[in-house]
């Protein structure tokens, strides 16, 4: 494992107030690293470190094998960046804004010519080639902002809320060439709120207020201890009253938590409560109760009780910073 973005104790302060504190973890090549977290917690601004946009505080990182301090403009032209603000030149075409970017990059003649056709391709813009970016749709003007990211073919990519606003099949199809692009060795760090795109990444950092308060891959992110009590079951309930089951198991005792995920409910239950218990109970009310499973916890699952213990932990004023994820 080769590892390809590397932070050490980054901390960036604004006033007394820090941002990004103390954060300590590291990226290998070719991941997909989703780094989630409300906003406001500090996303962008570890993002802009490790561009080389802004310094740290304290602490530092290298990307790509170089220094944030010491060499912040080597990584600026050997990454890829696709901000939130990202703005495309409207009035010109995908290709006329992806000659722009290769110029920019300092690509030149038919080498330049060769990847922005290169590009096309990959990104499926081909079709698209001569359509003004104003006249393009959401899903494709982000191909076309991650096309020009990556027209200097960097090794990593930085991705902030790629896929905010546009619709689901988009947001997939976005996905399914990120996943294309990580295959032929591309390391992409993006920045998410939607939580099947977590469940799409390979490993995974969460940022609360400031502090790294979650990281590692999504299957020991669902195995941490505090999502699996071994005094307790999670069950998936399928029902077409969906208020009304919802507002019956919270008035039940023995339900320690009960979640509305769509058109389903999830429940933690004692571990002595079997789906045979619960089903013979509503059996007895007119809820119309489907299906009830066992399920394994959800990342969103993982994510709530880490924000609900952080919460408590600063309530209680006994929080440490600056936990590692290394
Ligand atoms: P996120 O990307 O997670 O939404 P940001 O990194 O954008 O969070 O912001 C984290 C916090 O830092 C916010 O409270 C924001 O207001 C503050 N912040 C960001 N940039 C600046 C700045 N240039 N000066 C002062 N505060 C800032």
């Amino acid at each position: 494992m080769i590892s390809v973005i590397s932070l050490d104790n980054l901390t960036k302060k604004y006033g007394d107030q820090p941002v990004v504190n103390h954060l300590s973890f590291s990226v290998e090549k070719g991941e997909i690293f989703g780094y989630l977290g409300p906003n406001g917690s500090g996303k962008t601004t570890t993002i802009k470190m490790l561009c080389g946009l802004v310094a740290p505080t304290e602490g530092t990182a290298t990307v790509n094998g170089f220094d944030i301090i010491k060499h912040p403009d080597q990584i600026r032209m050997s990454i890829g960046y696709m901000s939130q603000q990202f703005s495309l030149y409207r009035a010109l075409t995908a290709s006329e804004n992806l000659d722009f970017y290769a110029e920019l990059y300092g690509l030149k003649g038919e080498s330049a010519r060769r990847r922005k056709q290169q590009v096309l391709e990959i990104t499926g813009l081909e079709a698209y080639r001569n359509r003004q970016a104003v006249k393009l749709s959401g899903g494709w003007k982000q191909r076309l902002a991650l096309a020009c990211a990556i027209v200097h073919e960097p090794p990593i990519v930085f991705l902030d809320e790629p896929t905010a606003g546009i619709d689901p099949v988009a947001r997939r199809a976005l996905w399914d060439l990120l996943f294309t692009l990580a295959t032929t060795g591309i390391t992409f760090f993006v920045t998410t709120h939607y939580m099947d795109e977590a469940e799409r990444c390979s490993s995974l950092g969460y940022i609360y207020q400031s502090n790294l308060i979650a990281f590692g891959r999504t299957d020991e992110l669902r195995a941490l201890p505090i999502v699996n009590n071994p005094d307790y079951s999670n069950f998936e309930v399928t029902c077409s009253k969906i208020m009304a089951t919802f507002q019956y198991f919270r008035a039940q005792n023995y339900v320690r938590d009960v979640t509305i995920f769509g058109r389903t409910l999830h429940i933690i239950v004692p571990c002595n409560v079997t789906a045979e218990a619960l089903y013979a109970q509503l059996a007895a009310t007119d809820l119309n109760v489907l299906d009830i499973r066992p399920i394994r916890p959800s990342l969103e699952d993982v994510f709530v009780a880490l924000t609900e213990r952080e919460d408590e932990l600063r309530n209680n004023s006994t929080v440490t910073a600056g936990r590692s994820g290394k």
